[in-house]
């Protein structure tokens, strides 16, 4: 086995994971960090042959892995928690260097979470095999079948949190798993499969294939014999995908971008405003939910970004494995250039630039926190996901306005919207988006719906929903 990295004690593989067993491959790919440009490794490639052989052991595995209970299941996916654990030092390092997310943040954040999105959906699995309906007429025992070889695609922005989001509960049903990750931060992906492996979860239920998304992704999304696919990534690929899965009518989940409001009303406690506000640079604004539109009653618009600025100026930004460094790098320079194509359109189109504007000294992937205001609405920069540290900032004077102004994209992920609790309760009742938080930021809990409406998704995860959508819901009627 060609070894890559050696991170914490533990030796990341460059390989694909099929049926239990590394798998090398002729074709490989180049990964740099997007701390400073270094190079990581060649990750392979996966070709037909790899797909093949995936999807193959995947359906060999099935029929056992489908034929325990969710009970005996169990163990199998706590120990795999287990193992994520033991490795967390490894996949903290991993997604700092191959991603830029803060080391801090893996630490606190990220790692725990996945150990939670494996150990949670086995747990919650032993709850749904029982559900029964009585009827006047007949006793109904719906049951919740897995579905088959469940595909999983993941972007880089979150590939550990998402890919474990996903697996958890396609698992815990029963399904046997494929998963392609990122090519831009494809290493925890990897580490998974020594975590699933040294779990003893059996050859062929979890299965790591290697490669970008045109090439191994696309053939992995096109096969017929896969019973599901699970993706979150961009509108493009969605799309892509979407009718892939058409021609064979495989279910997909698919969620996506957002350009998500934050409505800051004339009501709203402005200095905790402008403090969550600040949080849409984390991850240098490489996040799907972040509330990148700005929306602020005119009143009390000045000193709101008073207050923002204030907070923004002080943003440490910087290295990812840095233990103050509040905002890091962005992952490719590819996105640093399709970030500054964004800034400089709106600033012809007649934008006006508060704050940021252009590259950091830091390096060169590291962009400023950028504000841009005096923006119209039907303006590419508020009608498009720009995926940086980059917001916009518009005004209203009237709950009506702001609410015209947030549905006002074709976006629906998420919002935030701060103001008098009622008040903003209100205003957030009438914002069309999958989810909205009221005076706050984040709070997720894993048995909540997460999931868009509009361009940013069908579908819902997260508790049951996962489960509806891993699985084949079956009627059991028995009559009285
Ligand atoms: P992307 O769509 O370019 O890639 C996502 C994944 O799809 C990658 O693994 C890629 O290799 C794969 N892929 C690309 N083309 C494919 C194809 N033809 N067939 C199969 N797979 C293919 O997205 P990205 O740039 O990696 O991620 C950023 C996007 O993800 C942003 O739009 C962001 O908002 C979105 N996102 C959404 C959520 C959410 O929960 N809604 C969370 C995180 C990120």
């Amino acid at each position: 086995m060609n070894r890559m990295l050696d991170v914490a004690g533990f030796a990341v593989s460059p390989d694909h994971y099929i049926d239990g067993r590394r798998v090398g491959s002729d074709e490989h790919f180049v990964l740099c960090s997007p701390i400073d440009q270094a190079v990581l490794g060649s990750v392979c490639e996966g070709n037909a042959q790899h797909v093949d052989a995936a999807i193959s052991a995947a359906q060999r595995a099935f029929p056992a892995w489908s034929g325990l209970s969710a009970a005996e299941r169990k163990p199998f996916l706590d120990r795999f928690a287990d193992e994520i654990g033991r490795r967390a030092d490894a996949f903290c390092l991993l997604e700092s260097n191959d991603a830029g997310v803060l080391l801090s943040r893996m630490r606190h954040g990220v790692v725990p979470r996945a150990v939670q999105n494996i150990r949670w959906f086995a747990e919650h699995a032993l709850r749904l095999q029982d559900r029964t309906l009585h009827t006047e007429q007949a006793e109904h025992r719906v049951r919740h079948d897995p579905a088959g070889v469940a595909v999983i695609i993941t972007p880089w922005n979150a590939p550990l949190m998402l890919s474990t989001w996903k697996l958890g509960p396609a698992l815990a049903a029963g399904n046997t798993c494929i998963l392609k990750p990122p090519e831009w931060a494809p290493l925890t992906c990897s580490l998974l499969a020594d975590a699933a492996d040294a779990a003893g979860l059996p050859p062929g239920v979890f299965n790591v294939v290697q490669g970008s998304g045109a090439n191994t992704g696309a053939k992995l999304v096109s096969d017929p014999r896969i019973a599901r696919i699970s993706f979150t990534g961009s509108v493009p690929t969605a799309k892509w995908i979407a009718q892939a899965a058409g021609a064979n009518l495989v279910p997909c989940s698919l969620e996506l971008g957002g350009k998500s409001p934050f409505i800051v009303l004339d009501d709203a406690d402005l200095h905790n405003a402008a403090a969550t506000a600040a949080l849409m640079y984390r991850n240098a604004g490489q996040v799907c939910l972040a509330g990148t539109r700005l929306l602020v009653h005119q009143r009390i618009a000045e000193a709101f970004v008073a207050a923002l600025r204030g907070t923004v100026e002080k943003l440490m930004i910087g290295d990812p494995r840095d233990e103050g460094t509040e905002v890091g790098p962005i992952i490719h320079p590819r996105q640093v250039e399709r970030i500054e194509g964004f800034v400089s359109r709106a600033l012809q189109g007649g934008a006006e630039l508060l704050w940021g504007g252009q590259r950091h000294p830091f390096g060169a992937q590291y962009y400023q926190p950028t504000l841009l205001t005096n923006v119209a609405q039907a303006s590419e920069i508020v009608q498009h996901e720009v995926f940086g540290p980059v917001l916009t900032l518009q005004t209203f004077a009237s709950d009506d306005e702001a609410i015209a102004l947030a549905n006002g994209t074709d976006y629906g992920l998420g919002g935030v919207c701060y103001g008098e609790t009622a008040h903003a309760a209100a205003v957030a009742e009438r914002v069309r988006t999958g989810f909205i938080w009221v005076n706050s930021f984040g709070i997720r809990d894993l048995a909540a719906p997460f999931g868009g409406i509009k361009r940013s998704g069908i579908g819902r995860e997260g508790g049951d929903w996962s489960f509806e959508f891993f699985c084949d819901v079956k009627d059991v009627i028995l009559p009285k």
